[in-house]
């Protein structure tokens, strides 16, 4: 057979077609060409760009706000940010729920940089690699009853994965009736089309409801906000609501409930009472509806436990993770599923209808795995559990603070709502933009929070987040306080 002749490939090296006399060069050579050209250091802006304000429309850059000029974070260490000009900046929620070890951990840089220098990407549907199995492995060992993962990149990903594998099983099990999935209002699940189909987003609707595929929606529990003031047999509270949508759908119609088991910005950080999770797993079993814990915001320990659900003896049929579980190094996510659940669609199709170009990425599979040898090697999770009396603890304090109606959570994960009037819960008018204008004083005297709004009907409601790293010591928790507190008298005094 005539040999394929690959281009610098072949042991004899092939001549240029364009200069018939000059061999191509080896990729070692190639590597060498211009070692002059490799900048000594790594700098992204040019000294020409550097004064240009850093907002629409001056900038080249399509900002998550067109309405603010943004300062440039250059550093990050521990619980603290830098900016170009020098002010540092508590970081109380990691970002977005997503600095789970802290900024500047150099281990996780290094693990990175060594997987790339040796292999950055192969695809899936090609090669395994090293960096997946290793990180398939740890997750696997840390929810034993999922026995497969599947990686990708960001959350909105992994929840669009994980609806689509329930989809498919069903059809595959010969159940193509189930088609129906439910969701809890409010509650948040992602931004690509079908998460966001499972999100109770208001804000969103008003641009794309047209395009949403139709999910059911059962009211989430609330201590704070649902008006059965504790009333044991509530449906919300209880998770019995989720039984009447289930039979309303009418059998065999129900593939898959989603819920966040503590609930992230949408609620708050809502914490359901203590039968919830139970109810609601027990509802799913005599229902054959697949539960599927959306974790990407309250798992990989934040709560004091590697998944929220465990603290209540629950195990979902599928789970989620994303965040913390890079730490914010890499975009990663992961799907876990259990091990039956995989096997029908293996003995049938032969794989998950959901294919995409950067799942089982090596590079950002060996930040999740450095970042969770990490997170072991300091028990970093068990450090979360014993913070979290502290961290709760000190928040109290800032209900006395104006303007704060409640403050709840679980773990490193709080919630401080805003209200108009404390006694009656009423929120603030929507004009106020309550939440979005606390985040910039906060912001302004240096710390950093997660705004959100929405959580009483869809348009009112003024929230915001604490999700800091786990190695967040007593005295930073100190000034969280201080520093919220001062927002909170400027905002409201
Ligand atoms: N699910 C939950 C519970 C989330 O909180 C989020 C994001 O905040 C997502 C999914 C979507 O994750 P991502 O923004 O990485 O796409």
């Amino acid at each position: 057979m005539k040999s394929m002749g690959v281009r610098g490939c072949t042991k004899s090296r092939s001549a240029r077609p364009d200069a018939p006399d000059v061999p191509w060069p080896t990729s070692a050579e190639v590597h060498q060409l211009r070692p002059d050209a490799r900048p000594a250091t790594f700098a992204a802006v040019s000294p020409s760009r550097s004064a240009v304000p850093h907002r629409y429309p001056e900038s080249p850059v399509f900002y998550r706000s067109l309405t603010r000029e943004y300062p440039m974070a250059v550093r990050g260490e521990g619980c603290w940010l830098e900016d170009a000009t020098g002010k540092r900046y508590l970081d109380a929620v990691g970002g977005a729920y997503v600095a789970s070890i802290g900024h500047g951990v150099r281990e996780i840089g290094d693990a990175m940089a060594a997987q790339a220098g040796r292999l950055a990407y192969v695809n899936g549907t090609a090669f395994t690699n090293e960096a997946v199995e290793g990180l398939a492995e740890r997750l696997v060992a840390r929810s034993p009853a999922l026995g497969k993962a599947y990686i990708l990149g960001s959350g909105s990903e992994a929840v669009e994965a994980a609806l689509k594998l329930a989809r498919q099983y069903w059809i595959e099990r010969g159940e193509a009736g189930r088609n129906r999935i439910i969701a809890l209002s409010p509650g948040y699940h992602g931004n690509t089309l079908l998460a966001l189909s499972a999100s109770a987003r208001a804000h969103y609707r008003a641009y794309w409801g047209d395009w949403l595929v139709d999910v059911q929606r059962i009211p989430a529990p609330s201590a704070y906000r649902c008006s059965c003031d504790g009333d044991v047999a509530c449906p919300a509270c209880s998770g019995t609501a989720l039984e009447e949508a289930i039979v309303a759908a009418g059998p065999g119609r129900v593939a898959a409930f989603i819920l966040e088991p503590v609930g992230g910005s949408s609620t708050g950080g809502n914490v359901p009472r203590d039968g919830y999770l139970r109810t609601v797993r027990e509802i799913c079993t005599r229902h054959d509806v697949l539960l599927i814990a959306d974790e990407i915001l309250c798992g990989a320990g934040r709560t004091g436990t590697w998944t929220a659900i465990e603290h209540w003896g629950v195990v979902p049929d599928i789970l989620t993770l994303g965040k913390g579980i890079g730490g914010g190094y890499a975009p990663v996510s992961a799907v876990l599923v259990r091990d039956d659940i995989v096997d029908v669609i293996a003995r049938g199709s032969g794989a998950l209808m959901h294919a995409q170009t950067f799942s089982h990425h090596a590079v950002t599979c060996a930040a999740a795995v450095a970042t969770l040898d990490y997170m072991a090697a300091h028990d970093l999770v068990g450090r979360c559990a014993r913070m979290a009396p502290v961290f709760h603890g000190k928040l109290d304090a800032l209900r006395a603070l104006p303007g704060v109606g409640d403050v709840r959570g679980r773990g490193l994960l709080a919630g401080v709502e805003f209200v108009a009037d404390v006694r009656t819960r009423a929120p603030f008018a929507r004009e106020a933009r309550v939440a979005e204008r606390f985040t910039r004083v906060a912001q302004d005297a240096g710390l950093i929070v997660w705004p959100n709004v929405g959580h009483v009907d869809g348009g009112l409601g003024d929230l915001v987040m604490l999700a800091p790293p786990y190695i967040i010591t007593e005295g930073e928790i100190d000034e969280i306080v201080a520093r919220f507190a001062l927002a909170c008298h400027t905002l409201f005094d």
